[in-house]
């Protein structure tokens, strides 16, 4: 048997201009045992109803209750069984109702002797499930209402009321109940009753009152530090959480992605979003974000930056900036109109809905590596706590500290690989230049020792020997100067000789340098596509230039027959750079080889079946020094026999369009030209 109505209720309904008092489990506890005190230390004969949520309070209690029932027969405990309570009369009666009775709910102690009357009717309240996590962490935190009063006529009608439910589960009572009813209960006790009776116990003394108000705000104060306590614990976690996963990756987008994931959820903001970004960036394109359910998403979207006050004041101050409101705020209101940003944040404001926001920067020992950005999107602006700011603002170092530590395994990595590299090329090197110096060096040795144990040899075959022999020792003194040059351009040992000089003049000296060198060969045409006066001066070393065209005219020269054609352009690229380019009609390039042409002893035809000449680090050497100025330089080829065309660039530095200097070449190129000629 269950009842559903709530004693509580039912006693309000009875007592018109009562109200529910709010009352803490411990603070009952605190009640009821000094309302069973009042008993125990009384020579009165009272009637006691006591009910117990469940069994096990009950135990906690029934030494009390043997006691008490030593002072009256009229002594009455009901509870929720949970092992062996169960309806029963012995030294009082006890009297069992079931878990979903409306009695499971509430907490009920009525005390009504000749002396006093005082009754405890209060039923536990709902937490909020909000609340739910702080109050649950402490059962004394529980709530309850209902009524505690020294009132005679309300503690009698608790009484009646409590007796009539006794009644229902224990009919076999029926006489007991009648007895209590008529001495403690009856309508002329009440009317008795609601006459003072000058007894202490009647009128309890303020001090008690002010004993449960000191309970009461002390209970208060256990749930508010509770609560801060939790916060505090909660936020902590969500600091180590982001830590730990933001820690355990080296891959810079995933720790991105984490710590925005992370913190929207455990925040439980709008938006969340992080852009890398340096102090000098225009724009921030957001690739990381964070978004509660029904929020827009900013993915991919530009952000300003230059002349963005928020950004600028987060730059400058290194801190997090507060947007309260965004609507007000005068940094986006007046200030952003002043830069030209106005439209911007407006734009930004109205389409994201964004009222609220935190702009937090992450930097890294000065070095701004991104930004967090927090956005609250309803209509109504919120306040950011000081705390939410600090938790942020420690992620974002945590943040930081990933980033710096992933570029760093990132950097590492390169590096490894620039040294296995590195190595593979000394490797390569070494063995590469043995062999094409030990090629050379044997057909030396071979002529050489035909012509010494031959001394009758036939005069035009001995002049065949030696001119062999004086061919390949210039292929090796070649190969060790390019292989020195090339040396000393890859370690900076290069002094460079910088003056302002006209670039179709340097082409005029490459020109002449090749054709010296070529004088007993037929070559192709070469063609000079210049005019003096339409390029800028440029400010370079000229040796270096000169011998950098030298050296892409010689292998035109080289890989085109005579009747094809060379031509060297130059054009100017918007004042920035000039470019210089040089075609020819020849054997050209496949296109997989056009950039290995350049690496060191690259030969299509491989050093061995050599029928050009060369030693394999002209293009090497070229791409060193045009590298060293700032340029860059590229091949191109429609295909094979469809001839080449290489490409350089010279970057104007401050270069302007004015006739040349006179004597701008000075003498120690015309010397350079003669050692080449040489
Ligand atoms: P080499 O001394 O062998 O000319 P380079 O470094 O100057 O060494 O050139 C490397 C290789 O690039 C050449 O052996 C040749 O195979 C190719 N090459 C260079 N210039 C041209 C060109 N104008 N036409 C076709 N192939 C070229």
């Amino acid at each position: 048997m269950s009842i559903s109505k709530s004693v509580v209720q039912q006693l309000l309904d009875n007592c018109t201009g009562w109200r529910p008092q709010m009352y803490f489990k411990s603070s009952l506890t605190a009640l009821s045992h000094a309302m069973e005190d009042l008993v125990l230390n009384d020579f009165d004969t009272p009637l006691v109803i006591a009910s117990f949520q469940r069994e096990r309070f009950y135990r906690q209690e029934s030494h009390r209750y043997r006691r008490i029932a030593q002072k009256s027969s009229q002594v009455y405990v009901l509870a929720a069984p949970e092992t062996d309570f169960s309806n029963s009369s012995g030294d009082y009666e006890t009297i069992a109702f079931r878990p979903d009775d409306a009695l499971a709910q509430e907490w009920h102690l009525v005390i009504v002797g000749q002396h006093y009357a005082s009754c405890l009717i209060c039923r536990e309240r709902n937490v909020p499930a909000t609340e739910n996590k702080y109050v649950s962490a402490m059962d004394t935190n529980r709530r309850f209402e209902g009524i505690w009063t020294f009132d005679r006529s309300v503690t009698m009608k608790a009484g009646k009321i409590m007796l009539s439910r006794i009644a229902v589960y224990r009919p076999e009572l029926a006489d007991k109940i009648a007895q209590a009813l008529d001495l403690y209960i009856t309508d002329s006790s009440i009317t008795q009753a609601t006459v003072q009776i000058e007894s202490p116990l009647a009128n309890p003394d303020p001090f008690v009152q002010r004993l449960v108000t000191y309970l009461q705000a002390s209970q208060y104060k256990l749930l508010k530090a509770n609560k801060s306590l939790a916060v505090k614990q909660q936020k902590e976690q969500l600091l180590n959480s982001v830590t730990d996963a933001v820690r355990r990756s080296l891959n810079t987008k995933q720790i991105l992605q984490v710590a925005v994931q992370k913190l929207g959820e455990g925040i439980e903001v709008c938006r969340c979003i992080i852009y890398r970004c340096h102090e000098n960036d225009e724009v921030a394109t957001i690739d990381r974000e964070f978004t509660s359910p029904g929020i827009k998403s900013v993915k991919g979207q530009k952000w300003q930056l230059a002349n963005n006050p928020l950004f600028e004041e987060a730059i400058a101050t290194t801190e997090t900036v507060r947007v309260d409101n965004t609507f007000e705020d005068e940094r986006l209101t007046t200030v952003a109109w002043e830069r030209g940003t106005g439209e911007f944040f407006q734009n930004l404001i109205q389409n994201y809905s964004i009222s609220s926001c935190l702009l937090v920067p992450i930097f890294y020992q000065g070095k701004l590596l991104g930004v967090m950005e927090l956005h609250h999107c309803a209509s109504e602006p919120i306040a950011w706590k000081p705390d939410d700011v600090a938790l942020v603002n420690a992620i974002a170092t945590q943040v930081g500290v990933a980033l710096i530590q992933a570029e760093a395994y990132a950097d590492l990595e390169d590096l490894n690989e620039q040294l296995e590299a590195l190595d593979r090329t000394r490797s390569n090197l070494v063995a590469i230049v043995g062999h094409e110096l030990r090629t050379p060096l044997s057909t030396i040795q071979v002529c050489l020792e035909s012509l010494a144990s031959e001394p009758d040899m036939a005069s035009e075959l001995s002049q065949i020997m030696l001119d062999t022999a004086l061919k390949d020792a210039e292929r090796m003194r070649n190969l060790v100067q390019d292989f020195l040059t090339l040396s000393r351009l890859e370690g900076g040992g290069v002094e460079w000789n910088i003056e302002t000089l006209s670039i179709s003049e340097c082409i005029d000296l490459a020109i002449s340098n090749v054709k010296a060198r070529k004088l007993e060969q037929s070559m192709p045409q070469i063609k000079n596509l210049t005019s003096p006066g339409d390029l800028p001066l440029i400010e370079i070393d000229g040796e270096w230039l000169v011998e950098v065209l030298a050296k892409l005219l010689d292998n035109a020269c080289k890989f085109t027959q005579a009747d094809g054609t060379i031509a060297i352009a130059v054009k100017a690229d918007g004042g920035k750079s000039l470019e210089v380019t040089v075609s020819d009609t020849g054997r050209g390039i496949e296109t997989g080889s056009l950039e290995t042409v350049f690496d060191r002893f690259y030969q299509e035809e491989g050093a061995l079946r050599r029928s050009a000449g060369g030693t394999g680090l002209g293009l090497a050497i070229c791409r060193q020094v045009v590298k060293n100025w700032g340029g860059e330089i590229w091949a191109e080829s429609p295909g094979k026999d469809q001839g080449s065309i290489f490409h350089f660039t010279i970057p104007l530095k401050a270069s302007k369009h004015k006739s040349p200097p006179k004597n701008s070449l000075s003498a120690k190129y015309q010397k350079s030209i003669k050692r080449n000629k040489k």
